[in-house]
């Protein structure tokens, strides 16, 4: 329940699709973004020009998505959505590119996920709007080049480390999202109950916004949840005493912490001293992919400052021993 990717809970919710902001007033903090936006988007949008590409880049659930829908309609124009392992074929990315009209918004999710065929041929089609490929195959195979209208390569990635470096410097403008204070989630929580029509008063949308790791899907999907709860346990109504007993039944950590925040944590302190450790070496105590321990879990538990990156490996702090109840041994106490 408590996992910032998108699961098919959320994929097939109607709720999610009304609940996601539209416009960047209704972009709820990110200070930085909104502030560079609301000048990058009009500046564009007078001149009658495409928008300088974009790169979100953030851990899941923090409005990558949500923020390139934002963009296209700020702009008034379409949206074409595709994902760096969906595009597979250099006529794929082909197709896309030549049924964008003047000045739409091309979206692309996991942006570090494109192969470097598809990468190649981006290099021209973001630079000079040409699409540069090769038809046919043997002797009669030959290069074509169309012009592309001008357009807005919108791309998101949960690292920017993980993007070659032509790609990333082909992006003029790059948006990095952080997780996201209990005061604005709960303005957050309090703007999707009244979508969908749930009465909460402002302790209980925070309780909601403390045990939801600092990601809006996560405060979202707990939302639902806890609305159930009301609805069946009392008179629908969410106030802090629903939002905890709720929290409580479904197992989600006061911290917002989750079985894998959990997990993580306690191999680095009962299997390694606390460290440092490697990250392959968590990955295997606990049988997750490390790309999904630095990706999803770690970049949580570091904000937190419950998790430190040394040179040496991953380092669980006096906090993270604390919130456990466990005694560190003496070489890591400081
Ligand atoms: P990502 O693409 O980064 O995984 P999404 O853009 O899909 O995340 O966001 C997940 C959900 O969180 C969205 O459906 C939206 O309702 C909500 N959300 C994200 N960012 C914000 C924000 N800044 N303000 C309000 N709601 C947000």
């Amino acid at each position: 329940i408590i996992s910032p990717v998108a699961g098919l809970d959320d994929a097939t919710n109607d709720i999610e699709e009304k609940i996601r902001p539209k416009y960047l007033k209704d972009y709820v903090g990110q200070p930085t973004v909104r502030e560079q936006m609301e000048i990058f988007i009009p500046a564009a949008k007078a001149r009658g020009e495409a928008l300088d590409h974009v790169l979100i880049f953030g851990p899941p659930g923090l409005g990558k998505t949500t923020l390139s829908h934002i963009i296209a309609n700020e702009l008034n124009a379409n949206l074409r959505q595709t994902s760096g392992p969906v595009l597979e074929k250099a006529g794929d990315l082909a197709a896309l590119l030549t049924n964008l009209e003047e000045n739409d918004v091309l979206f692309v999710d996991e942006i570090h996920r494109l192969s470097p065929v598809i990468e190649e041929i981006l290099y021209p089609a973001m630079e000079d709007f040409q699409l540069d490929i090769m038809i046919g195959e043997g002797p009669a195979a030959r290069s074509i080049k169309l012009d592309l209208p001008p357009f807005t390569l919108v791309g998101a990635t949960t690292r920017a480390g993980l993007l070659t470096s032509p790609l990333r410097d082909r992006f003029g403008i790059v948006q990095r999202l952080e997780f996201y204070n209990v005061k604005d989630l709960t303005h957050i929580v309090k703007r999707a109950a009244g979508i969908i029509n749930v009465e909460i008063n402002d302790d209980g949308a925070a309780e909601i916004a403390c045990r939801s790791r600092g990601t809006p899907r996560i405060a979202n999907r707990l939302l639902r949840r806890v609305r159930d709860y009301a609805q069946v346990k009392s008179d629908g109504k969410i106030t802090k005493e629903i939002s905890d007993l709720a929290l409580n039944m479904l197992n989600v950590d006061n911290l917002g912490f989750d079985h894998m925040d959990r997990r993580v944590l306690l191999a680095i302190m009962e299997k390694f001293d606390g460290g440092p450790v490697g990250v392959e070496s968590i990955a295997a105590a606990i049988g997750e992919e490390r790309g999904t321990i630095e990706d999803v879990i770690e970049p949580f538990l570091i904000q937190q400052g419950f998790l430190m990156r040394t040179p040496r490996g991953r380092v669980a702090t006096r906090h993270a021993w604390q919130h456990f109840g466990l005694n560190a041994p003496k070489s890591s106490q400081e």
